[in-house]
């Protein structure tokens, strides 16, 4: 993409009448853009949803009003169907989404390990050049206690509603250009959705609600008697325990789907809040707006509740929404998978920021903008788990604590590292990955093992080693301890 940079305005669309020696073009025609917007660098809120999959989205074709903001914002963007969350829980997630960088990289797993002093976040890269930076965030892995707070003017967190801090940032920010990063956590457990806001998906007593509630943080706690203990990952046999747990669960499954649904559109709220704050200073048309995911959930699917226990797609797949200023090329599709450590090389080239080399390891999307149908991908890995914290007793033989996940056109495979088999799925045909293909594929399914073999190997050679943990404040301990992450 470095080619591209010469011709780069911040417009994407203005970017691809530039390009077009570089990039032909099949995409719909270009209308002018607003003068005002192709002549000033764009502002940029990415706004990130913790917890939230694709598929309880509208835009994504949901049928329960979930998401009605961020519908309407995926009609004036572009929606990337197939976009995969870096890792199935937060705090490796954001480290490379922040960072561009894979987690077998990065080395950030363990709640108290932050990125390396030598790591170059967004917000770093965005300050540098000239932006206004704030983060406003609900979730303390995306913060400070994982060195994510560097680069940020303005850092706040946690905290739980912030469209009026992010209002008063604006005002105060007005001759530059800025840079928002937010981040909301209402779809993940323990589901504490009002009533008002289930009314729309469905009827939970109270009293069912805080089972939910319960039996969730029960489970969360069976997953890591171990490492609360100080003991190797194993030491404890729980497996009746946790089976029993995920039963539980089971028996709350259409209450707990509500209560998600009614969360979601919580957090859908918000989205709108924020984005009145926009409008009505008259920012939103110069502004890139990035919604994501930093992973799903799964509820039920493979056995399995919440999150960071597998790679399936109910927990790996994420909504990406590109709003570009002005809303141009909106209503775009692009069906090509992708993976969210490209939103920073892609926020970097739409800026027209430059980025430190080798920082960066994703790659910017603009020839998706510019060709949403015709450009491809070769195979890639999407995702990746590296549990250092957990312990997943019914799954343990069967997935071992690393999973790679590589995408080549509509294959998905999965190699599991320590028991080193892989499974093989056709997504576009078997969208739930019910029907493991291994078997009757072999040769792809060994060629993708191997890709994934490779690049972990590669990975190693560059890993970054995490700075020593910081203790975590009082308050945002509090924190992950309502989300069940800590005892
Ligand atoms: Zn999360």
């Amino acid at each position: 993409m470095k080619r591209l940079l010469g011709c780069l305005p911040v417009v994407a669309l203005v970017w691809v009448a530039a390009c077009a020696d570089t990039a032909p073009v099949e995409s719909p025609s270009p209308s002018p853009a607003p003068s005002a917007v192709a002549n000033a660098r764009p502002n940029v809120l990415l706004y990130l949803i913790d917890t939230l999959r694709a598929d309880r989205v509208g835009a994504y074709g949901y049928e329960a009003p979930t998401t009605p903001a961020l519908d309407a914002l995926a009609g004036e963007g572009l929606v990337f169907e197939q976009a995969y969350a870096p890792g199935p829980w937060t705090l490796p997630s954001v480290v490379s989404l922040m960072l561009s960088q894979p987690m077998c990289r990065h080395g950030v797993v363990v709640d108290g390990m932050k990125i390396s002093a030598r790591a170059t976040p967004l917000a770093a890269v965005l300050g540098e050049a000239g932006y206004a930076t704030a983060s406003f965030i609900a979730n303390s892995y995306a913060g400070r206690p994982a060195g994510l707070e560097r680069g940020f003017d303005v850092y706040e967190g946690p905290i739980d509603e912030p469209a009026p801090s992010v209002g008063a940032f604006l005002d105060e920010t007005k001759d530059q250009p800025f840079f928002i990063y937010m981040h909301d956590v209402r779809p993940h457990d323990p589901h504490e959705a009002t009533q008002e806001s289930l009314a729309p998906f469905g009827h939970v007593d109270p009293k069912t609600l805080k089972r939910i509630r319960n039996r969730s943080l029960q489970y969360r706690r069976l997953t890591r008697v171990d490492h609360t203990a100080g003991t190797p990952l194993g030491s404890t046999e729980n497996t009746n325990e946790q089976t029993a747990a995920l039963t539980r669960l089971d028996e709350l499954a259409a209450s707990y789907g509500h209560a998600y649904d009614a969360r979601i559109r919580e957090a859908d709220r918000k989205l709108a809040q924020t984005l009145d704050q926009l409008r009505s200073r008259g920012q939103l048309a110069n502004t890139l707006v990035i919604v994501v995911s930093d992973h799903g959930e799964e509820l039920g699917e493979h056995g399995g509740w919440l999150h960071d226990h597998s790679v399936y797609d109910e927990v790996v797949r994420a909504p990406f929404i590109i709003r570009l200023p002005g809303g141009e090329l909106g209503g775009t599709r692009i069906n090509a998978a992708v993976s969210l450590l490209d939103v920073a090389p892609t926020i970097a080239e739409l800026t027209d920021t430059p980025t430190p080399s080798d920082a960066f390891e994703g790659r910017s999307l603009a020839p998706f903008v510019a060709q949403p149908h015709g450009a491809t991908n070769g195979p890639f890995v999407a995702s990746m788990r590296m549990n250092r914290k957990k312990y997943y007793r019914p799954w343990k033989r069967s997935r071992g604590d690393q999973n790679l996940v590589v995408r080549d056109g509509d294959w998905k495979a999965i190699w599991n590292v320590e028991p080193d088999t892989v499974e093989l799925y056709d997504i576009a045909k078997d969208p739930g990955e019910k029907n493991d293909l291994r078997a009757l594929e072999p040769q792809t399914a060994t060629r993708l093992a191997a890709f994934a073999r490779d690049y972990l190997e590669r990975c190693k050679t560059r890993r970054t080693t995490p700075e020593r943990p910081t203790p975590l404040s009082a308050e945002a301990t509090e924190r992950l301890r309502a989300l069940g992450y800590v005892d």
